[in-house]
């Protein structure tokens, strides 16, 4: 069994000042594999100085250092691919694929902004001055627990990119994750202090940065209710704060569509990443004279879909990542029935022959209304619901009717047609015709899902303050 009892603080892993400890579980097994300590208020502390230490000569180096910086971070990350994939199969249930991928963006996300600084200018003329884009200080970043290396890794670049010293708070809930990932990011033998991580709840460690005054911004990933917290939290001492929130994302299928093509793509929006994905495309828009051919397809397709042990290449949905997760998939299942939508694939309980982790069936709900809670709140897990409209207008004012805005989709033969549509979503990012991002896209939501946005060049001119000077 593991111990997790250290914080990145400074350059060196020190012991936690914390007593709070939890056990993590292998949500294939439901075994414990590990017991971690919590860091606590002091904790933080100690990390928040450190990295307020460090502010001053990370934000003086130059162009050309921060690139070093993130080319052996990139390389760093690199070397431990295989760990973090390993990793991020037994403790988050990720299957092969999705571990893969992960293990090899958070590498990446240090080469994108390295490129991204090598023609980026950090000085601009503008009428009689010049505008300056210095760092915004001491960066406080908040992680989830189902993308941990990859947003550790995205936030982290950015900070490092723009000059800003970070202390960096993974979920608890992702101890084994966060062990792997700040080896690595050790290993890269940056100066003491760039970054500090430590492993904490929110109602102190999250709290004690969200409002020390040491802390210039927050960039934090997690629900909406969270977010509001933090932004409440973060306003007295005026932190700059990036938000990425929750998502209930629709997939419009055009009544032009090729089904055989776009119900695998819409499918895959949907169940991406276990059914834990902000961006999922959850509430999938049909016209109604096509519904019947797409419950056919989807049904079909969903049947090809195995979900069983991560490890086997196989597997496209391993289990969900708790207890709780399992539990909370359970009771949307049950609102779904309770007010009236038609079961067309899945349900309740385990799938047949796996009586043990934490899977859930694939399940498709038909005959949904907007206004149902199924329709309307983030359900987190591998639950799709289907709606029909009858015009274009109409499908536009169901997908806006949300009070999230994160992601949307829009599948058509008609590309240009489709792009008149996502001009109208209320989105931060709209993808047509495929179900992956561009990780060079500015990433964020509106309304409720976000302030804000990250990745690339964005992500970076997040953590930058404009200074203007102006010469008489
Ligand atoms: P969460 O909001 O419960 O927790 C996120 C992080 O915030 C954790 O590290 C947690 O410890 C910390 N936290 C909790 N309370 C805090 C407080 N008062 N102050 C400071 N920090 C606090 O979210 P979760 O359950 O870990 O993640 C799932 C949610 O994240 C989903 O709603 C999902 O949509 C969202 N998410 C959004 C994006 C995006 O980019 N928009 C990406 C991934 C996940």
């Amino acid at each position: 069994m593991r111990q997790f009892n250290q914080a990145y603080i400074n350059g060196r892993f020190v012991p936690v000042h914390g007593e709070t400890l939890i056990h993590s579980i292998n949500p294939a097994t439901e075994q414990v594999i590990g017991t971690t300590t919590l860091a606590n208020r002091d904790d933080a502390k100690a990390a928040i100085a450190a990295a307020k230490r460090a502010q001053p000569s990370l934000g003086q180096t130059t162009k050309a250092e921060r690139i070093d910086m993130l080319r052996a971070l990139q390389a760093a990350l690199l070397a431990r691919a295989d760990d973090i994939r390993d990793v991020s199969i037994e403790e988050y249930g990720g299957p092969v694929s999705r571990a893969q991928w992960v293990s090899q963006y958070a590498s990446q996300c240090f080469a994108r902004t390295a490129d991204i600084l090598t023609t980026y200018d950090f000085t601009q003329r503008l009428g009689d001055g010049v505008v300056h884009q210095v760092p915004v200080g001491v960066s406080a970043l908040i992680v989830p627990w189902n993308s941990v290396a990859g947003t550790i890794c995205n936030k982290l670049a950015s900070a490092l990119g723009a000059g800003c010293a970070s202390v960096i708070k993974p979920s608890e809930l992702s101890p084994w994750q966060t062990e792997v990932t700040a080896q690595a990011l050790h290993a890269a033998g940056l100066p003491d202090g760039f970054f500090n991580i430590l492993l904490g709840r929110g109602e102190d460690v999250g709290d004690e940065l969200s409002t020390s005054a040491d802390v210039a911004k927050i960039s934090f990933t997690g629900s909406t209710q969270t977010g509001k917290l933090i932004a409440r939290a973060a306003v007295d001492t005026m932190k700059r704060v990036s938000l990425g929130l929750t998502g209930k994302s629709a997939s419009i299928v055009l009544d032009d569509a090729d089904l055989a093509t776009v119900i695998p793509q819409a499918v895959a929006a949907a169940f991406m990443n276990n059914g834990q994905a902000c961006i999922a495309g959850t509430r999938l828009l049909v016209p109604r004279q096509r519904l019947e051919e797409v419950l056919l397809r989807v049904r079909a397709h969903v049947a090809t879909l195995q979900v069983g042990d991560p490890h086997d290449p196989a597997t496209a949905i391993g289990p969900l990542a708790s207890q709780d997760q399992y539990e909370r998939i359970q009771r949307y299942i049950r609102l779904g029935l309770e007010q009236g939508a038609t079961l067309i694939a899945g349900g309740e309980g385990r799938p047949e022959g796996l009586d043990r982790g934490y899977y859930v069936k694939l399940t498709v709900f038909a005959q949904v209304r907007n206004d149902m809670t199924i329709a309307r709140e983030e359900i987190f897990g591998p639950v799709l619901s289907i709606l029909t409209y009858e015009t274009d207008d109409e499908a536009v004012a169901m997908a806006n009717d949300s009070v999230y805005g994160l992601q949307a989709y829009v599948f058509s033969a008609n590309v240009a047609r489709a792009q008149k549509i996502a001009l109208q979503l209320q989105a931060g990012g709209v993808l047509i015709n495929r179900s992956a991002i561009d990780p060079l896209a500015p990433f964020g939501g509106f309304k409720q899902s976000g302030i804000g946005r990250e990745n690339g060049l964005y992500g970076l001119q997040a953590f930058l303050e404009a200074k203007s000077m102006v010469i008489g």
